[in-house]
């Protein structure tokens, strides 16, 4: 890999050459993967990438960390819409709004985006079995990626994991395990599996590389918006890999010259799970927490890239919001109705945080604002029917839809 120099500790410094089953540092640091950034401007420009006809997140292959004669991944991961919000950028009093759907991923979460690069690594360590454990998504979008590659998973997830969660692992053919326990609990048996068969490791607290499988949607945003970069960003934090991955993207483009400022970052929290904007709002190390919050995807209470996390917020100079069950619930019901797009609860939890620092008036008037829906609803339909309710059930008789209609203060009339 001429483009990247090696994987550097963050937390002693120590580096390492950038093998495929590159893993935590002997510290136990989590590695950074560096790049030659005047290689990469030489031999990639703006007009190159607008020639280039792959609405994948491979598109962006001089920016990532695989050999050139590495194949695309199967599945089409990433290119995922952006959408002008504009209705509601005018109900959260802000100059501009974009939904960065990433729900619309194969597997329908922005976790393709890394397992994808697992995938891809995974082939080049000449590996058959990979393995991970995950709150759900990541677990689902490794076996759907991991299948269409032809290659065998072992996945461990928690057992308050949603049915469309499960149901996606079963139907990729992955050999599923439901621990009895937390997510660290999970965490923890997976890691003495994957140390005693060897398999290759997706979880993200390890390898290296997910993060900048995860950079794409930070470089899509800003290709997407024609390098005008907003003024802030808001994601759903759990473990703290995307949001760390989504800020080195941003900076690669900052480094390469195609962006000439960065946004700031906006860090989403559940109310009931929040241990790394917790350190940010404290300024003292993030230490664990309860994992209470129905958005499952981010009750991650000992996050593994807390450091990445905390380091992409601060040099951000971005905002750190915690939200109830029941504003997410709230965001859930708004971005379904203001924009068509269905988000799982962790999915909507960026939208959640956008919407309560608006009404705290912490973000300007003037502000240009993208967040990201980082799940599919479909997922999750119990907690999606519980945010918005069940619909008019009746037999098929015209006078008991009028006595509906009634009841409901709903008029029918165009
Ligand atoms: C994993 C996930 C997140 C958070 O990503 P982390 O890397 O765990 O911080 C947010 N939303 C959804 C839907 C996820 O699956
Ligand atoms: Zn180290």
């Amino acid at each position: 890999m001429r483009n990247v120099i090696c994987g550097r500790c963050v937390k002693c410094g120590r580096e390492y050459e950038a093998v495929p089953n590159l893993t935590n540092c002997a510290c136990g640091g989590i590695l950074d993967i560096i790049y030659d950034y005047d290689y990469i401007k030489s031999h990639f420009t703006k007009q190159t990438l607008a020639e280039r006809n792959n609405p994948t997140m491979w598109r962006y292959r001089e920016l990532l960390p695989v050999e050139p004669d590495t194949p695309d991944t199967p599945l089409r991961v990433g290119w995922s819409p952006l959408y002008e919000a504009d209705r509601l950028a005018k109900q959260l009093g802000i100059a501009k709004l974009w939904i960065k759907d990433d729900g619309l991923n194969p597997t329908a979460s922005l976790k393709d985006r890394a397992s994808a690069m697992a995938v891809a690594k995974a082939k080049e360590a000449g590996a058959d079995v990979i393995a991970c454990s995950s709150t759900g998504n990541a677990a689902s979008s490794l076996a759907g990626n991991a299948a269409a590659a032809g290659l065998k998973t072992f996945i461990f997830v928690p057992s308050r994991a949603p049915k469309g969660k499960v149901a996606q692992l079963m139907t990729f053919g992955a050999t599923v395990i439901s621990v009895q326990g937390s997510y660290e609990d999970t965490f923890e048996l997976s890691k003495q599996a994957i140390d005693k068969w060897g398999w290759y490791n997706r979880n993200a607290a390890i390898n290296p590389y997910l993060s900048e499988g995860k950079k794409t949607v930070g470089l899509e945003i800003m290709e997407q918006l024609s390098w005008q970069v907003p003024d802030y960003i808001a994601i759903s934090v759990g473990d703290g890999c995307t949001i760390a991955g989504l800020w080195k993207g941003l900076k690669d483009l900052y480094a390469i010259g195609f962006i000439d400022r960065l946004p700031r970052l906006i860090s989403a929290q559940a109310e009931g799970c929040h241990p790394i904007n917790r350190a940010i709002e404290t300024g003292e190390p993030w230490y664990p927490m309860e994992e209470n919050t129905l958005a499952d995807s981010i009750a991650v209470g000992v996050p593994r890239n807390a450091d990445k996390a905390l380091m992409a917020i601060r040099e951000s100079d971005g905002l750190v919001v915690n939200v109830t069950d029941e504003e997410i619930m709230a965001a859930q019901k708004l971005l379904g109705t203001t924009c068509g797009v269905f988000g799982e609860p962790a999915g909507v939890t960026g939208a959640a945080g956008l919407k309560k620092l608006c009404e705290q008036g912490r973000i300007p008037k003037d502000a240009k604002v993208v967040s990201v829906v980082t799940g599919n609803g479909l997922k999750d339909v119990a907690n999606a029917i519980k945010a918005c309710g069940e619909p008019i059930s009746i037999p098929s008789d015209m006078d008991r839809l009028l006595e509906a209609f009634a009841q409901r203060n709903i008029h029918p009339e165009a």
